[in-house]
């Protein structure tokens, strides 16, 4: 069995799942005691956020460049960031490493993929809303991108941050988030990802008028079946 890195921590309530997922799928694979083999580097999440919040990318691109060395250095055969947002510093990750970065935008496009969507709507924080480093990444798969309007991009990347990473779940922001996946709907969204790797802990799929990718989800089992041998999808 494959070795997996992961860069954790950001935030740890999300890599929680995705150490939860991977090791489910690999139980249910091989039975027995079987449990997949993980190399995890847990980041502090407050540095993180400092460096987002200052816009030090070249410093967070530093932290997670390191972290991805030591993973490898344990053994990793493919490293994997546990978070939508921090793939804005994917090119620097995969650049210092010399196994392959299982990017989340892959697991995502080939789930949509899968599903025959080409248009998806997009929640996470404003980054991944607003930039090409993701949208562009999921368009090497023809997938088109819709996004919230400015003032509710606002209050859903705010809720990711006052709320979701810090373990804080609230109804109140269960419904801001379905009422904005009814607005995606009207702009023309087949499906909506949870670009965050948090927000599967706020809202499930019954809650919701659209199908959901749970980009946490979706991602951890992609790493699964790369544990398990499967090949590397890329675009
Ligand atoms: N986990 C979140 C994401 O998937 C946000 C936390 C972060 O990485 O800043 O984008």
């Amino acid at each position: 069995m494959e070795t997996l890195g992961l860069i954790g921590g950001m935030s740890w309530h999300s890599t929680a799942t995705y150490y939860r997922i991977i090791n489910e799928v690999v139980s249910a694979a091989h039975g027995g005691h079987a449990s997949a083999r993980i190399s995890l580097q847990s980041l502090d999440f407050s540095e993180i956020r400092e460096c987002q919040i200052a816009g030090d990318w070249d410093r967070a691109a530093a932290l997670l460049t390191e972290a991805a060395q030591r993973c490898v250095q344990g053994g990793a055969t493919t490293v994997a960031i546990c978070t939508n947002l921090m793939h804005k510093v994917a090119p620097q990750v995969e650049a210092a490493i010399d196994v392959p970065l299982a990017h989340i935008g892959d697991a995502i496009g080939a789930e949509a993929g899968r599903h025959g969507w080409s248009t998806l709507g997009i929640l996470g924080t404003r980054w991944v809303m607003e930039e090409d480093f993701y949208a562009g990444r999921l368009a090497r798969h023809g997938i088109g991108v819709v996004v919230p309007d400015a003032p509710t991009r606002d209050q859903v990347d705010a809720i990711v941050f006052d709320e979701l990473t810090q373990g804080i779940i609230r109804d109140t922001s269960r419904a801001t988030y379905v009422d904005t996946i009814r607005r995606l709907a009207d702009q023309g969204a087949e499906a909506v990802v949870l670009a965050c790797t948090e927000v599967g802990l706020l809202i499930s799929p019954e809650d919701n008028p659209l199908p959901l990718i749970d980009s946490a989800e979706v991602h951890a089992r992609h790493l699964a079946s790369i544990a398990l041998g499967a090949s590397l999808p890329t675009a």
